[in-house]
């Protein structure tokens, strides 16, 4: 893939975002005018519910099943379709933290697997990756059948094997510490576990565009904001020993061009601190154009106050129009963007697709 050396992002038409993982679930609210969305209680409703005959007194249009409704779990995990002159290209951001959980969100949302060409890890935390095998087992299964499809002139076949986008530095396991010992999180999928379940590894630590420069993925995100410092007692187990690891420096970001709104950033868990992500974005696309939207966890549920208040005034400062919050962003960090920057804020909730 090419590496990145000067702005080549394509402007694309249109940009939907599916979440199939994500930490809350609400599926009454309705999504602020900023956004379309769809995937709500009364679209799944008329969409997929099921039919009922006259023996309920007749009129009855649809019964809705609860089964059709996704799980909040702690993690994110975004299918992303991009369109430009009608041509899709899908990538998978993140598979959220376990495999049970991926796997019965994407079969409630009927997600056409088929379609995803790459996925892309944010960075190793399990929350993230924990989804993984399962998520390639699933998109692997769902080209072949799709494949076997008879021939027809509109029928585009989906690359196989899926690119699967990886930081080189996985840690053997990744931990924090705490007054009582060292914590550690389970392992992220390994490499080879990975090409086994179907992916083709693609390991990148600096900035590259991704299928056919719809999108831009980052290489490692400066720390330039005094306040964004990654992880307290933040720790990596490697070659035998826990060694310190609060920065996180494997974390990336994707970024994307919406014609005629400008950059949509995808941040993980912003351990580098969304406004760093917000400002590396910026730079990355050589400042040419604005800060639309910024998408996933902006990590401010546990801080302090004050570094809440100066997050969402240099978001504020930058001017983004759609602040499309989830993960671990926390109820405290979005109500002050709602009260700060009012009609921005669109909570990610799971199941949701939002369009831009
Ligand atoms: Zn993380
Ligand atoms: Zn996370």
């Amino acid at each position: 893939m090419p590496q990145h050396s000067t702005t080549m992002l394509v402007p694309l038409d249109t940009l939907s975002i599916l979440a199939i993982v994500d930490n809350e679930t609400d599926p009454m609210s309705p999504a602020p005018p900023c956004v379309k969305a769809t995937g709500r209680l009364g679209d799944i409703a008329l969409g997929k519910g099921r039919p009922v005959g006259d023996e309920r007194g007749g009129g009855v249009v649809k019964e809705v099943a609860m089964e059709q409704l996704c799980c909040g779990a702690h993690g994110l995990s975004l299918m992303i379709t991009g369109t430009c002159n009608n041509i899709p290209q899908t990538l998978l951001f993140d598979t959220g933290p376990t495999d049970s959980i991926w796997t019965a969100n994407a079969a409630r949302l009927a997600s056409p697997l088929h379609n995803i060409s790459l996925v892309h890890l944010s960075h190793w935390h399990r929350d993230h990756s924990g989804g993984m095998l399962s998520a390639l087992h699933a998109i692997a299964s769902a080209k072949a059948s799709y494949s076997s499809l008879p021939a027809s002139i509109d029928l585009v076949q989906p690359p196989t094997p899926t690119i699967v986008d990886l930081h080189p530095s996985r840690p053997s396991y990744r931990g924090f510490t705490t007054p009582l010992g060292i914590v550690s999180l389970e392992a992220d999928p390994t490499f080879s576990e990975i090409e086994d379940a179907g992916g083709k590894v693609d390991k990148n630590a600096e900035a590259h565009e991704v299928l056919d420069s719809y999108f831009l993925i980052s290489g490692e995100i400066p720390r330039v904001t005094p306040g964004e410092n990654g992880i307290r007692a933040g720790l990596r187990f490697e070659n035998g020993e826990w060694v310190s690891d609060e920065l996180i420096a494997d974390e990336r970001f994707v970024v994307c061009h919406v014609k005629d709104k400008g950059l949509v950033l995808f941040t993980g868990c912003s351990h580098a601190g969304v406004v760093n992500a917000a400002l590396h974005a910026l730079t990355l696309t050589s400042n040419a154009l604005p800060l639309y939207a910024i998408v996933g966890g902006y990590h401010l549920a546990d801080a302090e106050p004050a570094h809440l208040h100066s997050t969402v005034q240099a978001l504020k400062a930058l001017d983004v129009k759609v602040l499309i919050a989830g993960h671990c962003t926390g109820w405290r960090a979005k109500f002050e963007i709602e009260k700060e920057m009012p009609g921005c804020l669109v909570p990610s909730f799971v199941g949701i697709t939002t369009m831009l």
